[in-house]
């Protein structure tokens, strides 16, 4: 009896034993097969950032794989602007490329790009973005209403010749026909100017003070948007154009712009953007799509294509 007793203990420490090895083995196979897995992981994920386009001028500029990583994944970055990402010190990624994709970080007139193709009316005209030479728009259209010429009283005058391209033209008389019945009579004081009006103004200016002072007050020939067709300074109920944003209906005028296709080009806080002084009279023409786009984000044009 004893001994069977003692047979069965045996038989039982043994297979506890077996139990409990089974078991380390099974733990141990489970851990090197969930670290594999997260090695595996990792590693893809290390070649995948290490393999994005721009990756090498982004490291090399000093940024961390973390930083990197948020940068590439914005859908607004642009592998060949990567060095320029890099020497861009702004902490905050999505700033960072909105901010060079806006040329930002470049000298005015440094980088000239000519813009051949003019069918895409939200088209950048800037100081990094000119008109080709001698551009003229092939359907300017002469303004026979909503025109002025302000007399030194600031009223309105004779109606000279002010051409804006077609599509632009349209939108302006509309966008007219709706303050006048809010009893806002917009009148546009300047459209389209010809490229060689522009090359001769700041030709002038640079040869008597300077291309530097030329540059603070005049677009170099080309990269005027008035150039382009594309924009109206404007005016209304006789007030100095100047002045506007001072009267009762410019409000309106700025809120219900872009319904029509246009927005305040220079606005008074994002100088930095646009490069240029606040112009409360110049409106451009962008479409009704995009207009309503920046309009809604509080964007510039600089913005909108930077965005993208
Ligand atoms: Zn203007």
């Amino acid at each position: 009896m004893k001994r069977k007793r003692k047979k069965i203990m045996k038989k039982r420490t043994r297979n506890r034993l077996i139990l409990l090895i089974g078991v380390i083995l099974v733990l141990l196979l489970a851990f090197f097969m969930i670290r594999g897995i997260v090695t595996g992981i990792s590693s893809l994920f290390t070649s995948d950032i290490q393999s994005v386009e721009g990756y090498e001028e982004l490291q090399s500029g000093g940024l961390t794989d973390e930083e990197i990583s948020e940068i590439v994944s914005l859908p607004n970055y642009h592998s060949e602007r990567a060095a320029r990402y890099a020497a861009w010190d702004v902490k905050d990624a999505k700033e960072r490329v909105m901010q060079v994709n806006c040329d930002m970080d470049l000298e005015p007139y440094s980088n000239t790009i000519i813009q051949e193709d003019d069918t895409d009316v939200t088209m950048l005209i800037n100081k990094f973005y000119a008109l080709p030479e001698g551009y003229v728009p092939a359907d300017l259209v002469s303004l026979d209403k909503y025109a002025c010429v302000q007399g030194e009283d600031f009223s309105c005058q004779d109606v000279e010749q002010i051409e804006l391209r077609k599509e632009v033209y349209d939108a302006y008389i509309e966008f007219c026909d709706a303050a006048s019945k809010e009893n806002i009579n917009i009148r546009a004081i300047a459209g389209y100017r010809s490229y060689d009006y522009q090359a001769g103004l700041w030709n002038y200016n640079a040869s008597v003070y300077g291309e530097a002072y030329a540059d603070e007050y005049y677009a170099r020939p080309g990269q005027s948007e008035h150039n382009s067709g594309l924009c109206v300074d404007i005016t209304f109920n006789g007030y100095n154009y100047n002045e506007i944003e001072n009267y009762d209906g410019y409000e309106w005028i700025l809120n219900n712009a872009h319904k029509y296709g246009f927005i305040l080009r220079y606005p008074k806080d994002k100088v930095d953007v646009t490069r240029y002084g606040y112009e409360s009279w110049h409106f451009r023409y962008v479409g009704k799509e995009a207009a309503k786009v920046i309009y809604d984000n509080d964007w510039t044009l600089e913005e909108y294509h930077g965005s993208k």
